[in-house]
C-alpha cells in the first residue's frame, strides 16, 4: 500500500464514506472512536468496509494517546472528522461541544508538531461559521460571524489550524463545508428525521410530523460527493483552506415539500411546526460560494437538493421494510 490515513471520527457519516473512498483508492486506513470495543461501527457494516480497516479507541483530549497512535500507524495524511457535530445539541452541551472541538483539534496539532509535521492535516469546518448571511454570497475571505456553541468552537478550531500553518509551516486545512447528507445521517438531524417521517406516512401512519422554523434556508449536498473534496484538499502542493458546497440554497419547507411530494402527498396535511423547537438563535440565510473549490480542486457538487432527498427516502423505504435496527 502507498499510503497510510487516520480518520479520527470514522464512526460517523463522512468517517465511513471517507474510510471507503480512500480504501478505493489503495489507502491502509487507521480508524478512531472513543469506545472502538463498544462501538456498533453500523456505518462500516453498511458500507461493508468494517474488516478493512484497523479501529482504535482513542479520545482526542489525550494526546499521549493521539502521540501513541501517530507513532504506530505513521500517516501521510489525518483526517480530523470527530466532535460533537450537531448544531442543536450545542447549545444543550456547550462545553462538551467546544471541548471535543476546540481541545481535540488543538491536541492533533500539538501530536503532530512533536513528529516534525510531515502529517498532513485535514480539519473539519463549517459553513456554520458564516453565520446569517443575509442576501450576501460569502467566500473563504469573508468573516465569521458565530450563532451557536457549535460554530465557535469550529471557529475556534479554524484560526488554530490556521495559526499552526503559519507559526510552524505545517500542512494543515479546513474544509468549511455545508450541510452534506446521505442515508449515514442520524435521525437526530432533521433531514433524516423528516425522512424517516415521510417513509413511514407512506407506509400508512397518521402521525404528524413536527418540526421548528421552516423558513431556514441552506444549502444541502450529498455526503459521498464532499469526502472527495475532502480527499482532494490534502493532495493540494499548498495547504489551504475551501468552502465545498453545492452552491444553491433551498428552504427547508422546500426540503419538506419535495420529500412530500415523492409519496404523492400534500405537506401541509403531514406537518405541524411547535416553536419549541425554535433554537435559541438560528441562521435563516446561509449562501456560500464553491468557487475557488471548483478552480483549484477541480471538485463540483454532483446532487443538489431534490436528488439528495430522493435518494436519502428511497433508502429509507427499502430499509424500513427489511426492518433495520437503526430505522
Ligand atoms: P457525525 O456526528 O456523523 O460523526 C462525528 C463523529 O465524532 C462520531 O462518529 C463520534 O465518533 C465522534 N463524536 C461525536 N460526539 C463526540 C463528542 N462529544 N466528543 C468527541 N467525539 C465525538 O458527523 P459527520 O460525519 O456528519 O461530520 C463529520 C465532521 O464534519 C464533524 O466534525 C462535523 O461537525 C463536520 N461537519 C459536518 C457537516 C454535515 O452536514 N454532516 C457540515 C459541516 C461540518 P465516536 O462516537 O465513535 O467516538
Amino acid at each position: 500500500m502507498d499510503k497510510c490515513a487516520v480518520i479520527c471520527g470514522i464512526s460517523g457519516q463522512d468517517g465511513a464514506y471517507l474510510a471507503k473512498l480512500l480504501l478505493e483508492k489503495g489507502y491502509e486506513v487507521w480508524g478512531t472512536s472513543r469506545d472502538a470495543e463498544m462501538a456498533s461501527f453500523a456505518n462500516l457494516e453498511r458500507l461493508s468496509i468494517k474488516r478493512d480497516v484497523h479501529l482504535i479507541s482513542l479520545n482526542l483530549r489525550d494526546l499521549g494517546g493521539i502521540i501513541d497512535l501517530l507513532g504506530r500507524a505513521r500517516p501521510q495524511e489525518l483526517y480530523n472528522l470527530a466532535g460533537q457535530s450537531s448544531v442543536g445539541l450545542s447549545f444543550e452541551q456547550p462545553f462538551e461541544t467546544i471541548e471535543s472541538i476546540v481541545l481535540g483539534g488543538l491536541n492533533l496539532l500539538e501530536a503532530i508538531k512533536h513528529f516534525g509535521h510531515s502529517t498532513r492535516l485535514y480539519n473539519a469546518g463549517s459553513t456554520e461559521c458564516f453565520g446569517d448571511t443575509g442576501d450576501c454570497t460569502v467566500d473563504e475571505s469573508s468573516q465569521f460571524v458565530p450563532c451557536s456553541p457549535y460554530a465557535v468552537a469550529k471557529s475556534a478550531a479554524h484560526w488554530t489550524v490556521a495559526n499552526y500553518r503559519q507559526a510552524y509551516g505545517m500542512f494543515a486545512c479546513t474544509g468549511i463545508l455545508s450541510n452534506h447528507d446521505s442515508p449515514l445521517r442520524p435521525k437526530r438531524f432533521v433531514t433524516r428525521k423528516i425522512v424517516h417521517a415521510v417513509a413511514e406516512t407512506a407506509r400508512g401512519s397518521q402521525v404528524k410530523l413536527t418540526l421548528g422554523n421552516l423558513d431556514i434556508e441552506r444549502d444541502w449536498g450529498w455526503a459521498p460527493d464532499y469526502v472527495d473534496a475532502i480527499w482532494r484538499i490534502l493532495q493540494q502542493e499548498t495547504p489551504e483552506d475551501y468552502i465545498i458546497a453545492t452552491g444553491v440554497t433551498s428552504s427547508l419547507r422546500q426540503f419538506v415539500q419535495t420529500a412530500y411530494d415523492c409519496i404523492g402527498k400534500d405537506w401541509r396535511e403531514c406537518v405541524v411546526t411547535d416553536p419549541g423547537l425554535f433554537r435559541p438563535a438560528d441562521i435563516i440565510h446561509s449562501r456560500v460560494n464553491p468557487a475557488k473549490a471548483s478552480a483549484k480542486l477541480g471538485w463540483r457538487s454532483h446532487h443538489g437538493m431534490v436528488e439528495v432527498v430522493r435518494m436519502m427516502l428511497e433508502d429509507e423505504l427499502r430499509h424500513n421494510s427489511c426492518g433495520r435496527k437503526d430505522c
